[in-house]
């Protein structure tokens, strides 16, 4: 079979090939359909320090993608051969405390796919069977290759108290905090206030926003102002860049939520007494995907058509054109690039 994979420690991915693996117990094989390619994608092909501390090559990279059940393990009752299925990215423990306590999503010894074990840039995958989402057969598969990234964007917006109601601030509009935009209009938010600087992003938010920010021509807090009056009740975060951070906190009217899923690319500093501390805002840490809720949620919103992911979908390559793929995602013109690995 066809697989990109890190070869060696050095930038770069390479195109192989290699045996089609076999399910062990509790394991089905995955014939992949569609793949998208991520910011850790692009970290990973750049070797960046992140890349450099975590990544163990050779490895079959991905960990967005959907595909078919071609094969199961024994003992596995479902998913069942024929299955159309989405992966969730993160293969757990099931024995550390904080998955002893719910918290699969932040699993002391997670493994994702595609950084820690084998991914789904490839014509085949073997991956625990409670990995597969089970997906009704007339969902697209490109769609269902974005169910994981979306399920980041459910999670941040459904933390805490939810948007429902509720003025929200979103710094960001890379592909989720886009989806974010999405599930916080489905879910009866507003206003919705959208920032980002990349002029070609920011307009992809403007069916689900009542405010579009370019932070390089407006003055964000002022603007925010402007349209709440005091400020907004929720931040959700998805830039990662550290004067978003300082701004969206600053957004916040006293007692405000701040959720943060952007990752910042080095430690960051702030105002701990001014920017949360004296204004009551409580902050949250979202990583992954709460398993499953977060899927129950995110599903109920696609499958219904409340969300409609299909607009995020701007390009598709076939497999053999994945550094052009790669490129156009780094280039901030594009948001979910599909690799198609049956082209
Ligand atoms: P992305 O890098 O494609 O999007 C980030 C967007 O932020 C870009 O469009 C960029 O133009 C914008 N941006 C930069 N500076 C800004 C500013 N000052 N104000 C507003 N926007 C600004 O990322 P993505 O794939 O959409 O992911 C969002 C973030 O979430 C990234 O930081 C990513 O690393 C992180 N992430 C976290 C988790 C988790 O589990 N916590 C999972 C996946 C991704
Ligand atoms: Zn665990």
């Amino acid at each position: 079979m066809r697989a990109l994979a890190k070869l060696a420690p050095e930038e770069g991915l390479t195109l192989v090939d290699r045996p089609v693996p076999e399910p062990g117990p509790g394991e089905v094989l995955v014939r992949v359909e569609a793949a998208s390619i991520c910011g850790t994608d692009l970290h990973i092909w750049k070797w960046d320090a992140w890349a450099r501390g975590r990544i163990r090559p050779p490895l079959v990279t991905g960990h967005e993608f959907s595909g078919v059940v071609e094969a199961v393990g024994p003992g596995v009752k479902r998913p069942q051969v024929g299955d159309h299925v989405s992966l969730e990215s993160h293969v757990v423990c099931h024995a550390c405390p904080a998955c002893r306590t719910g918290n699969y999503h932040v699993c002391l010894n997670t493994q994702i796919l595609g950084v820690d074990r084998d991914g789904g840039f490839a014509e085949y995958v073997v991956v625990p069977a409670e990995n597969a989402w089970v997906n009704p057969k007339d969902l697209p598969f490109e769609v269902a290759a974005i169910l994981e990234p979306f399920g980041n964007a459910v999670h941040t917006v459904y933390a805490g108290s939810g948007v429902s109601g509720k003025s929200v601030l979103i710094t960001g509009a890379g592909p989720i905090g886009l989806m974010a935009a999405m599930v916080a209009r489905a879910s009866g938010a507003g206003p919705i206030l959208v920032s980002d600087p990349n002029p070609y992003r920011l307009a992809f938010a403007k069916p689900y926003a009542d405010r579009l920010i370019n932070p390089l021509e407006e003055d964000l807090l002022e603007v925010v102002r402007e349209v709440t009056g005091s400020g907004v009740e929720v931040l959700l975060e998805f830039s990662g860049n550290e004067s978003a951070i300082h701004q969206g906190l600053m957004a916040l009217i006293p007692g405000g939520e701040a959720r943060i899923l952007g990752i910042p690319s080095d430690p960051i500093r702030f105002d701990l007494a001014g920017e949360l501390v004296m204004r009551g805002i409580t902050a949250f840490g979202i990583a992954g995907r709460r398993l499953w809720q977060t899927w129950m949620q995110g599903t109920a919103l696609v499958y219904s058509g409340r969300v409609d992911l299909s607009p995020l979908i701007t390009h598709r390559l076939p497999l053999s054109r994945y550094q052009e793929a790669f490129q156009l995602l780094a280039s901030g013109q594009a948001v979910k690039v599909i690799l198609d690995l049956k082209a």
